[in-house]
């Protein structure tokens, strides 16, 4: 990822993609305390558009508060750079990656006295478990890795030492031969994917879990959105693993995964063992909503210019 051509965003500066380094000792690489955002911009009609830019920015400082990091720039400064990055590296459609970190001027836990600093990158990502997986499905396995307690590593916060449970449940599915990880609440509830939400669908209804154990995630309610305006009844709640064996549909969602169908889970086939009716509704309509193809909450569309 380093080694290419391009310009980062770096605490106000757009620097050469090469020159975007930070010092060994950085506090956040010790530690994992720093919050991250993952946005979309898709080209649209009217050119390429950020992807409610607005709640994403609105994540990322809610995520800095709850870890009590003071991020030394307005959120229409954030925006205005998320979008002059898209633009300044000539990209129709991009994956943008906010970071806040603290920096080197320090080591040890009590963190005083160190600068938080702000990086932007964005670079061209296509659909994340791959074209395929968007149209047939993936397999996933229940994790033995369970989701972060809700008082542990406070789970409103997109933060990068959370991840660390993420990678140790995805790899754990990839070897396994699966695509993705299923991850259980503490209480041994579904929670969400290692880096998206999950959804079932069964006799019409969409369940999801609550917002305790898995993350606010903005394609989750951007999907709860979308099929309260197609009326298909919605609810929160607690789910378990074998209501997900015996679901009619299950899908992932997230700003990478966007809406991806799940045919199995645990070796047991889900439904048809393909992208059901609902998940494929939504999915058409989610990508005609970041696409434009719609006129339809154009407010969740911010043009790079
Ligand atoms: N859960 C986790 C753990 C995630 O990393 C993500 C991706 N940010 C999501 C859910 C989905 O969130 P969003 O739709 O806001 O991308």
């Amino acid at each position: 990822m380093a080694d290419r051509d391009g310009l980062i965003w770096f605490d106000g500066e757009m620097i050469p993609w090469r020159e975007a380094n930070v010092h060994v000792l950085t506090h956040s690489l010790h530690y994992g305390m720093g919050v991250f955002e993952g946005v979309r911009a898709y080209k649209t009609p009217d050119g390429t558009a950020i992807f409610r830019l607005d709640a994403h920015t609105d994540r990322l400082f809610d995520s800095a508060h709850i870890m009590g990091m003071k991020i030394p720039f307005t959120k229409e400064q954030l925006n205005e750079a998320q979008r002059a990055v898209v633009r300044e590296n000539n990209l129709e459609t991009a994956y943008i990656r906010p970071l806040v970190f603290y920096g080197s001027e320090g080591m040890g836990i009590r963190a005083d006295n160190l600068k938080v600093h702000v990086v932007i990158a964005a670079w061209h990502w296509g659909a994340y478990m791959g074209e395929e997986a968007l149209e047939r499905g993936i397999k996933i396995r229940t994790s033995s890795f369970t989701r972060h307690h809700v008082n542990i590593t406070m789970t409103r916060a997109k933060a990068s030492g959370a991840y660390m449970n993420s990678m140790l449940a995805l790899q754990e599915a990839v070897s396994a031969g699966a695509d993705e990880a299923l991850l259980l609440d503490p209480e041994g509830y579904v929670a969400e994917g290692s880096g998206e939400n999950v959804f079932i669908v069964k006799n019409g209804t969409i369940y999801t879990p609550e917002v305790t154990a898995c993350l606010n995630g903005i394609t989750r309610a951007t999907v709860l959105a979308l099929a309260s305006k197609f009326n298909i009844p919605v609810v929160e709640k607690r789910i378990t693993r074998d209501e997900v064996y015996i679901a009619d549909e299950a899908f992932f969602t997230g700003t990478a995964a966007e809406v991806t169908p799940i045919r199995e889970l645990d070796g047991r086939q889900i439904g048809a063992g393909r992208r059901g009716p609902i998940t494929e509704k939504l999915q058409k309509a989610y990508f005609d909503l970041v696409t434009g193809q719609t006129a339809e909450h154009a407010e969740w569309r911010t043009l790079v210019g």
